[in-house]
């Protein structure tokens, strides 16, 4: 049985990890590095950005399904779906942190 001083916490979302880890399985932020406010408003832009990309090669992919097959085939490509998930869970731990250090300003 570890004790608490055993564990790395994310400095972003607060998550636990074992000693070793290098990124953090609940935000994917680099663990052990100060936070970089400035560099997290640029990012949360990007995966915003990233996001509606994603969601736009989707309805893409779906409305090329419907003419090219006219609804009996699909096409399927996982890139924009893993990019759109990743950005979006990215973004939200993002906006979280730097709403909450927003409150705590006010
Ligand atoms: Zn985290």
């Amino acid at each position: 049985m570890g004790s608490p001083m055993d564990t790395l916490k994310c400095e972003l979302c607060g998550l636990e990890h074992m000693p070793g880890a290098t990124r953090c399985d609940g935000c994917d932020q680099v663990l052990g590095q100060p936070l970089d406010i400035p560099g997290m408003r640029e990012e949360l832009r990007q995966m915003r950005l990233r996001v509606l990309l994603s969601v736009a090669a989707l309805l893409l992919m779906i409305l090329g399904s419907f003419v090219l097959f006219e609804g009996a085939g699909v096409i399927y490509l996982t890139a924009p779906i893993a990019i759109g998930f990743h950005s979006a869970w990215r973004w939200r731990a993002l906006s979280r942190h730097l709403r909450t250090l927003a409150t705590r300003r006010t």
